[in-house]
């Protein structure tokens, strides 16, 4: 595709980086605040049309277009026809409460939604006022210089002032899908199309690779993709799976009462029933069958549980996951951060043979260097100096303090090793200024280690630090006490998992002389001949939460999998500590051994093996697939953008909220706002929750509606006039599946949720043994109806009488069944009544609404009811609580059947 067309007048890509700066009136100190401010005004805020929330129309169309309502309007229309005018007035005042109450939920689980994913939004790293700080990026300005890292997303388009091995993906706008390496120089060609234009970064393309930094020379409509923005699909919100397969359980309800509403048709006709008899008794059947809450309230539910997820600091991105999560058997984390603190302090240093402790804890500079407890002169060993200069020097964090705080602002591990310096008396800006920095190699999790150039007097010097069997093999000499002497390998790896196996995360510094006119550095120049001086050894502490967290998972048959860019030995020893493992040396694959595995041998492997170190990015996806070939139902969690693929392909990508990129983020289903594995625990709990109170609703709707329908083919075959009019039908729906089935979405989880095995994926909705209790409570329900039914007609209190008991006995039922269908195994009798207020205020109200049906005479024109006697409520109590007995007797049979399935619904 090319964009010249859409190109505005200044040519910006054909400038120099000094003509650009100049013409925007800026520096690379950036805006002042208030010139900041002054531009915003004039170039309004940087937002494209972001995709459009769906329109409340198309919300209330959707609740219109369900089969369900289409029984309920075809039912209501032909009581037209039939002359019953209350009996369509009751139907279509039900149709009408039933889209209002569903547009109301779903415009709100909507809105909620979108304000969740407002939560993960990028951030744009700035420089005003020659202060780095996080901005909103819709607060962005042309002149504004921005700070570009691997992993962001490009908040406006840029003109690069420094790039250091700088790549973004353009595949957005050019559809090209191989990485793009940008630089700086200006390109001739005034008419460059988006592809040619290396020294420009486009709004909303990513940075897959290097660092660097660019001033903002369009914003929001006037950027590239702003001018392209309608072609510019964002990611689709994928449907929950569970609202598709429900979709489908509706069409097959409504096929269902459709066959069984021609069945009373036949059925009636066989028996010669006058047609309008037969009529009426066809459209209360339908009526009664048609369980119109149950859509609404399989929105509601899931939006609960996104809720209570956020409130648990899981961001829900992709609905999927809410269910997928009741399901998870396998959690694969990442070890720095999620498990551990990510709050790194030096401990250990080794140089020149000699181990030294390093005392104080976390970023603040108070601390000393010693061995055996005294405090060492730092003059003695010149190699140790170097050491903690070279983990000074080659370093890109800082460490800030704020309220007497000192914070880390980068890296964790780089901020540790400037920390361990400044204790051992270096003061990073003499150094700098006595080693000018010329050039750099970033960090990259695939190289394990991050170089710089730079100068010192006419010296020109490579300092170099990283994973330490990688240094110790691009190196071939070692300093001890500032004289260098060749190295052999065995002892330095034997020194390194020494301190490795404290659990200690371990790094290597070296360096090598550089050509006295260097100017820049590449991997050729790094990766051999290098000077071995020492290690630094620092401690990450286990996060406190994340232990019993695994503990629990374990408990929810859940295997907790650690993935690690660290080395075998640390992450044994970090996997012991938190219970992942339960011996210290348990088995470990690392990136080099599973490098020779195939694909089935690797499959074999996942099903024991729980630690995995030293693993690059792309090998993560790998261990994805493999574990997904065993059919397990896997969380992954990432943050870089290495990891993307990994949390696109697992079934749950899990991405970290804090230290998370945006791509990261974006590929992600869930986002860990605290960044803590705790939290996916909690998650996990959630979805579980979420998939229960789905079931319960439709475990409570279904045999009732079944109920009504038994009743009325009981009728017809016994002859009987129809135990309830339309009105009545769906008066019973309306007391009952209007606000209980509501409030089940709403149940906390049961006390044993976290003991049992996660659900299998491919169990449904309605289980046998769920199918097995409908049919029971089904025909309980007929029974009891017809009983009481027969019981009136019998009384010489008329018809209207005895449908007035038929379908008190009804709505009586289904209040006391709501209790038993809140668990299929556990016990109603020691549920808390209370432990959902909704569901007991539900109850209440269905109750009062049915004393106003029998008592309010305004009510009893409508639904044609005529006053209860005392007498009479005698007799349908003791009936109604006749489910609870058999529901529960039925469940204390389960239980004892089968003490391992206790608990599971279904
Ligand atoms: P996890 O995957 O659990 O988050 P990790 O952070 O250790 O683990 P990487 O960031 O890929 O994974 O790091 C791999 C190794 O590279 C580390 O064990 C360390 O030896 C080295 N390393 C990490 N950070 C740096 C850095 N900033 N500079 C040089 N080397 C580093």
């Amino acid at each position: 595709m090319t964009l010249t067309s859409q190109q505005p007048a200044v040519s910006w890509h054909s400038l120099t980086v000094g003509e650009t700066l100049s013409r925007l009136d800026s520096q690379p100190e950036g805006l002042s605040p208030e010139e900041a401010e002054r531009r915003l005004a004039q170039s309004g805020p940087n937002r494209l049309p972001s995709e459009e929330a769906t329109p409340p129309w198309q919300i209330a169309s959707r609740q219109v277009q369900s089969p369900l309502i289409y029984i309920l309007f075809i039912a209501g229309a032909l009581s037209v026809l039939l002359g019953d005018f209350a009996d369509a007035g009751v139907i279509f005042a039900v149709v009408i409460l039933d889209v209002i109450v569903g547009f109301f939920q779903e415009y709100k689980a909507e809105r909620a939604m979108r304000a969740l994913a407002q939560l993960s939004a990028p951030r744009a790293r700035v420089i005003r006022d020659a202060v780095e700080r996080d901005l909103d990026p819709a607060n962005l300005v042309p002149g504004d210089i921005v700070l570009l890292e691997a992993g962001f997303r490009v908040p406006a388009d840029l003109r690069l002032i420094r790039t250091i091995e700088l790549q973004t993906d353009e595949a957005l706008l050019t559809g090209e899908s191989l990485p793009v390496d940008k630089s700086t120089g200006p390109i001739v060609d005034p008419a460059a199309t988006v592809a040619d234009q290396a020294n420009i970064a486009f709004m909303a393309t990513t940075i897959t690779r290097g660092r660097g930094s660019g001033v903002v020379i369009r914003t929001g409509l006037q950027t590239v993709v702003g001018n392209v923005a309608s072609q510019v699909r964002a990611v689709g919100e994928t449907e929950a799976p569970l609202r598709a397969r429900l979709k489908h359980f509706t069409e097959v309800i409504a096929l269902v009462v459709v066959g069984i509403t021609v069945l009373v048709f036949a059925l009636g006709l066989l028996r010669g029933e006058p047609l309008v008899t037969i009529f009426r008794t066809a459209v209360a059947t339908a009526v009664a069958a048609v369980p119109e809450g149950l859509p609404v309230t399989i929105t509601v539910a899931l939006a609960v549980g996104v809720w209570r997820m956020a409130q648990q600091h899981a961001i829900v991105r992709k609905l999927a996951a809410v269910e997928t999560l009741g399901s998870c058997s396998t959690i694969c984390s990442d070890k720095t951060g999620t498990l551990t603190k990510n709050e790194m302090t030096v401990t250990r240093l080794f140089a020149s043979e000699q181990t030294y402790e390093v005392t104080g804890v976390g970023y603040a500079p108070t601390g000393a260097i010693c061995q055996g407890g005294q405090a060492v002169g730092l003059a003695a060993d010149p190699s140790l100096i170097t050491t903690l200069r070279i983990g000074l020097l080659c370093n890109d964090s800082q460490v800030f303090r704020e309220d007497d705080r000192y914070r880390p602002d980068g890296d964790p591990t780089e901020a540790a090793l400037i920390v361990a310096a400044q204790k051992g008396g270096l003061q990073g800006e003499i150094e700098r200024e006595a080693y000018p920095l010329l050039d750099e190699l970033p960090f990259e999790s695939d190289r394990q280690y991050m170089a710089v150039l730079r100068a010192h007097g006419a010296e020109r010097l490579i300092f170099v630090k990283g994973a330490p069997e990688r240094i110790i093999e691009m190196s071939d000499q070692v300093e001890r006490n500032g004289s260098v002497t060749s190295l052999s390998r065995q002892p330095a790896l034997a020194e390194f998992q020494r301190l490795a196996s404290e659990g200690l995360r371990v790094l290597a510094m070296a360096y090598r002389p550089a050509p006295a006119n260097a100017l820049e550095i590449d991997h050729r120049d790094v990766e051999r001949g290098l000077i071995l001086v020492g290690f630094a050894g620092m401690i990450d502490p286990p996060r406190p939460e994340a232990i019993p967290a695994v503990a629990n998972c374990q408990r929810a048959g859940v295997r907790v999998v650690m993935i690690t860019g660290d080395h075998p030995v640390t992450a044994q020893a970090i996997a012991a500590q938190i219970g992942i493992v339960s011996e210290p040396r348990a088995p470990t694959l690392d990136g080099r051994e599973l490098a020779r595995l195939s694909d089935d041998e690797l499959r074999d492997h996942v099903g024991r093996i729980s630690i995995y170190a030293r693993i690059m990015p792309r090998q993560k996806l790998w261990i994805v697939e493999q574990f997904m070939r065993r059919g397990e139902i896997i969380a992954v969690t990432g943050d870089g953008v290495n990891d993307a693929p990994a949390l696109k392909r697992a079934d749950i990508g899990v991405a970290m909220g804090i230290t998370g990129t945006d791509v990261a983020k974006e590929a992600a289903d869930m986002i860990l706002a605290d960044d803590n594995f705790a939290t996916i625990y909690a998650a996990l709990i959630e979805g579980r929750v979420v998939f229960d109170n789905i079931r319960k609703v439709v475990a409570f709707l279904i045999p009732t509606g079944l109920g009504l329908v038994l009743s009325v083919i009981g009728s017809i075959i016994l002859g009987l006039p129809l135990p309830y009019l339309p009105a009545q039908a769906i008066w019973i729906n309306l007391v009952t599946n209007g606000t209980q089935d509501l409030a089940m979405a709403f149940e906390p989880a049961e006390p044993n949720i976290g003991n049992r095995l996660p659900r299998d994926p491919r169990e449904g909705v309605l289980t046998n043994p769920m199918l097995w209790r409908t049919a029971l409570v089904g025909i309980v329900l007929m029974l009891g109806t017809l009983g009481t039914f027969i019981w009136g007609l019998s009384s010489e209190l008329g018809l209207d009488h005895a449908r007035t008991v038929a379908m008190t006995t009804m709505v009586l039922f289904q209040n006391v069944h709501i209790f038993s269908s809140r668990s299929f195994t556990r016990s109603a009798f020691v549920t808390n009544p209370f432990s959902n207020p909704f569901l007991f205020l539900s109850v209440v109200a269905a109750l009062a609404l049915q004393a106003l049906a029998v008592y309010w005479p305004p009510l009893q024109g409508v639904l044609r009811t005529v006053p209860l006697s005392y007498e009479t409520w005698l007799v349908i109590l003791p009936v109604a609580l006749t489910v609870l007995l058999v529901v529960e007797f039925d469940k204390a049979l389960r239980r004892s059947r089968s003490s391992s399935a206790s608990g599971r619904v279904g």
